[in-house]
């Protein structure tokens, strides 16, 4: 069998062994002169866009080559998980494009949170993080909501020229863009896709009726969720399906809450304090002394503690403590992936233990 076939759709090298990564074909097609990737059979078969990922090599080729092209980048974020889907050196490869930034799985939000707080609130963020959107807009791709104003706002901004679509993996990018295409096409019309013209890039290209193109450039995998440490029949019970239901716990100083046997969260030192934990519905918080948390860790994790479960637990990294001094009420300790807790009282000590290369931080409180 000849090796260096290329699809003839995206261009990509085609591979036959990872279905999620990028140029994945079906061996058995292999046997075929043009050999087509599954990403553009089922986009050009079903008008479907697959989620692909690809290595943060290849993700800085083609954020290179946004830099070169000319159009409205459209930039996807999980709002459950803002800072982990975030793509930190966007801003410095876009160059003058402009980035509207869109904000998905709003659904997962409580009902009773407005979204202009929570828009506000990203704007700050993004400032801080080094990013000016020309519009921040909050969605949820899944339910259809906030989807004709993204489209409005896309053909706003877009002035006539082109739109790359990017965002980590499972920010819901391929949900989104099966909406617009849905949209855009209506039912039974067949998508071309083509290479990008002149350039490598790895992209699928959405004809728009002017001539210009929507391009869904592959998703980048964030090392930093606690999903990539849990095997993927649990990762059900992490990602939230529905709105989330904060639950608040009244802690004493020297006592510790765990998630599961995924995280832990100690107050370590202040007065009586309220603390909110907003995670997946289902996953079952058991509150201890912090004195015995050590110990009821090592007995029960896989099973009072859980998930993972007995039979994953052994691929769930040690968990590593982070502790923080919180000067100001209402901060939020993120775990990136599984959620936050929102510290309501200032001048409190707490840390949280995460899974070795998770990442935890604070940030000040989104809802
Ligand atoms: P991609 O990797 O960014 O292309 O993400 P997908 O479109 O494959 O979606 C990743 C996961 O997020 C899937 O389980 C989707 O069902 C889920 N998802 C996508 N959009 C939404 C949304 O608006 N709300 C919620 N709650 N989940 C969503």
């Amino acid at each position: 069998m000849s090796e260096n076939h290329s699809c003839i759709g995206c261009g990509a090298d085609i591979q036959t062994e990872n279905p999620k990564e990028l140029g994945y074909a079906p061996p058995s097609s292999l046997e075929k002169e043009m050999v087509i990737c599954q990403r553009c059979f089922r986009l050009k078969n079903y008008n479907e866009i697959q989620p692909v990922s690809l290595t943060d090599d290849d993700f800085l080729r083609i954020l290179n080559g946004l830099g070169e092209q000319q159009g409205l980048i459209v930039k996807i974020v999980d709002i459950f998980d803002f800072n982990g889907s975030w793509l930190p050196g966007l801003h410095r490869f876009v160059g003058k494009n402009p980035v509207l930034l869109v904000a998905n799985k709003a659904d997962l939000l409580p009902k009773s949170v407005k979204p202009k707080k929570v828009i506000n609130w990203i704007k700050r963020e993004a400032k801080s993080l080094g990013l000016q959107p020309i519009d921040v807009i909050l969605v949820s791709a899944h339910k259809g909501i906030g989807m004709s104003e993204v489209i409005d706002a896309i053909e706003m901004h877009r002035d006539g020229k082109d739109v790359f679509v990017v965002g980590s993996t499972n920010v819901g990018k391929s949900t989104f863009i099966n909406r617009i295409i849905k949209q855009a096409t209506g039912e039974g019309n067949i998508i071309t896709t083509s290479h990008f013209p002149g350039t490598t890039l790895d992209m699928i290209e959405i004809p728009l009726d002017d001539g210009a193109a929507i391009y869904d450039t592959p998703g980048i995998i964030n090392h930093h969720q606690m999903a990539h440490h849990i095997d993927s029949s649990e990762l059900k019970y992490i990602t939230p399906k529905k709105e989330i239901k904060p639950k608040v716990y009244q802690q004493n100083e020297g006592q510790t809450l765990f998630i599961g046997a995924l995280a832990r969260f100690d107050f370590v030192k202040g007065e009586r304090s309220a603390f909110t934990i907003y995670a997946a519905n289902d996953l079952p918080i058991h509150r201890t002394k912090l004195e015995k948390a050590d110990s009821l860790y090592e007995e029960h994790k896989g099973e009072l503690l859980a998930p993972p479960s007995k039979e994953h637990i052994h691929l769930l990294p040690e968990l590593v403590r982070h502790e923080f001094a919180i000067k100001e009420g209402k901060t939020d300790v993120v775990i990136s992936g599984l959620g936050w807790i929102t510290v309501q009282h200032p001048n409190v000590v707490v840390a949280a233990h995460a899974p070795k290369g998770v990442e935890v931080f604070i940030r000040p409180s989104l809802i």
